[in-house]
This record gives structure tokens, sequence and C-alpha cells, in this order.
């Protein structure tokens, strides 16, 4: 299949929005951006759309999507009994990097919701995005446009590396402002639970709704302990190289990763490390890519999956990373970047 670029770097193209439109409408599949990471989104109330969604992302099929609305009079018709908590959340933080885990109504496909008596919904903030689905029928079924397995897209090359030749089309909105995937609230449990850490964070959610928890499967290596979210048990944006976070005070960091790159690069290893701005000019050998400022963590989010998909491009054996625990969104940088080393952390 020959995929179409539609090139929406300065803003939507109502000509080219009105054949993505169609796309949808007629069962394809358009890759689009959002203010989080690019989506691949297809028609959420046609089973046979969601079925080419797996198959193109290569994704276990019990690996639920979010469906993505333009507006709350959308929410009725896809979500069984809308609960108060939603109404207060979409209030503060919609059209916004926030997924809600709702009851299901009989209109959502079961094979969008993996199988799940529960639909994930999301109103992006983005005008592309907004357009698109309204475009498309005013239900867009998205998981992220990347690989099942690889970080996810920030910029419509990463979506043509993984996808092109498989979807319909792929709107280029240029680079992404957030880069990490939306936070996922679970409004079904007795108290909302976080499935999945992001620009949202912990804090702003208990500012609205009091008590919210994280789910418990999060932060647990025991497999017993399985997180909620069928997509957060895989080993999601594993790079290729063995990547080892490095934890400890600023200058031990530093150290440590001078030190071990430097063995790697004398055992004739290709070596990358990822470190602040801050810190990036302290290191004198190696591959340094600067993710961005501790003083700015939304650069941080920003460049992360950029950085790890380039170190892939590069052929690098093993990277060092530093830690990003910074104050607001550090749980969800940390998150993405613990799953991508494989929970291989070293205490310095
Ligand atoms: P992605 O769109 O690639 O960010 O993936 C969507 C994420 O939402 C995955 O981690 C899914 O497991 C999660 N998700 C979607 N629907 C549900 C649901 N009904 N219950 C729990 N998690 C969900
Ligand atoms: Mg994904």
């Amino acid at each position: 299949m020959e995929t179409i670029l539609a090139d929406m770097r300065r803003g939507v193209d109502k000509g080219l929005m009105e054949k993505a439109g169609s796309i949808i409408k007629s069962g394809g599949l358009v890759a689009f951006p959002t203010e989080t990471v690019y989506g691949l989104g297809g028609n959420a109330l046609d089973p046979e759309a969601s079925a080419r969604i797996y198959s193109a992302k290569g994704r276990p099929s019990d690996n639920p999507l979010i469906v993505h609305i333009s507006g709350m009079e959308s929410l009725d018709y896809i979500v069984g009994e809308v609960p108060g908590q939603a109404l207060m959340l979409a209030d503060a933080f919609w059209p916004g990097p926030l997924t809600m885990i709702m009851p299901r109504s009989a209109h959502v496909p079961l094979s969008v919701t993996g199988g799940l008596d529960t639909v994930a919904v999301r109103m992006p903030d983005h005008d592309i995005a907004l357009a698109l689905i309204e475009s498309g029928g005013g239900y867009i079924a998205a998981p992220s446009a990347n690989t099942s397995g690889r970080p996810s897209p920030t910029t419509a090359k990463h979506v043509m590396d993984d996808l092109d030749g498989k979807i319909d089309m792929i709107i280029d909105g240029g680079s992404v402002g957030i880069g990490l995937e939306s936070t996922i609230i679970d409004l079904t449990e007795s108290v909302p639970m976080v499935l999945r850490p992001g620009y949202i964070s912990l804090d702003m959610l208990r500012d609205v709704l009091g008590e919210v928890r994280m789910d418990p499967g999060l932060h647990s290596d025991d497999p017993s302990f399985r997180p909620k979210a069928p997509g957060m048990k895989y080993r999601h944006y594993a790079p290729k190289a063995e990547l080892t976070i490095v934890e400890g005070s600023e200058e031990n960091v530093r150290a440590a990763i001078e030190s071990m790159a430097r063995e790697a690069i004398s055992r004739g290893q290709a070596c990358g490390i990822i470190a602040a701005d801050e810190d990036a000019s302290s290191y004198s050998c190696g591959i340094v890519r600067s993710a961005g400022s501790r003083a700015r963590e939304i650069t941080i989010s920003r460049h992360l999956f950029g950085i790890l998909r380039e170190f892939d491009d590069l052929g690098v054996d093993v990277i060092y990373s530093e830690s990003f625990d910074t104050p607001r969104i550090g749980m969800a940088i940390m998150n993405r970047l613990i799953k991508a080393a494989g929970h291989h952390i070293l205490k310095v």
C-alpha cells in the first residue's frame, strides 16, 4: 500500500483533512499528531478498523485502544454511565493529556477494548487531532503510531520509519509538545487509580478529586502484581542497546558514567550517553545526547523517545542514562526510562 504523507506543519489543510476523514470513515488508518505522541487512528465503531490497527502495529490484541473524541457531547454514546468524577476531570484537563477509563457502552466493539467491559477515552489538545476526529465521524480509536515494542513516535519521521507502506496516510504536524503518552486514570475503581503516569501528575488529579492512588502493579517487580492497564505489562520502549540508568548525587553519576563509557569504548563497543543539558558538556567520550534541562522538565519528556530511536539508528551497543526525577513530570519520565532499561538501575 502507498502511504500518503500529508504536510500540515503550517496548520490544518481543509482538502487533505477531508481526504483523511473519508479514509477513516471507509475503514482505513491515518496517523496523526497529538500533544502527547503521534497516534494511529481508525474508526472506533468499526471492528475491522481496529483489527487493522493491531495488525499494522504488530500489537497483541488483548491490549486495548484509546477512543479519542472532540467534544463532551460524544461521551454518552460510548460510555455506559458517565461518572461525576469524569465531568470534574474533563472540566479541569480536557482537551488535554488525560485518558479516563469508564464503563463501556454497547456501541464500542470489544475488539477496541481488548475484550474489557471498560473503555479508555481522551479528548486531545491539538488542532489537527480534533479536526481529524470531527472529519472522521467523531470517534477515533488510536494507540501510539509505533511498531509494538518501539518507543512511541514524537515526529512524523518516526511514524514513517515504523509504518510506511502499512497505513493509508500520515499527517505531519511537526514535533509534538509533551513527548510522553497520556496519564491514564481508572474511574471504575472505588478509589480512582492511575494506571499510567503522564504529564497530568498525581498531585494535579488529587487537587480535583481528593483521594487518588497509583496502581500498585506499576512499581512492583513481583509478577503476581500485574499492572491493571494491559499495555503496561509489556517491555515497551526497549532500545536495541543495553540501557542502564545511573542514580546518585550528580557528581557521582557523572563520574560513574564517564568511567563506564570509557570501559565500554575500550572493549570496542559504541556507547551512548543520555544527559541533562546541565551535565552534557562534562563528558569527554561516548555519543552524548542532551535530553533537555532539569530546570525545564518538559524539554526532557519531549526529547527522550527521539534519543532512544536515534541510538537505535546509530547502532549503539550500550547506553548509560542519567536519572531525571524532576518535580512534576519526573514520575512519568522515569516510568518510561525504567521500562526501556528493563529495570536495570545502578546506584552510585
Ligand atoms: P497507547 O495508545 O499505545 O498509549 O496504549 C493505550 C494504553 O491504554 C495501553 O497501555 C492500554 O493497556 C491502556 N488501556 C486502554 N484501554 C484500557 C482499559 N479499558 N482498561 C485499562 N487500560 C486500558
Ligand atoms: Mg503505545
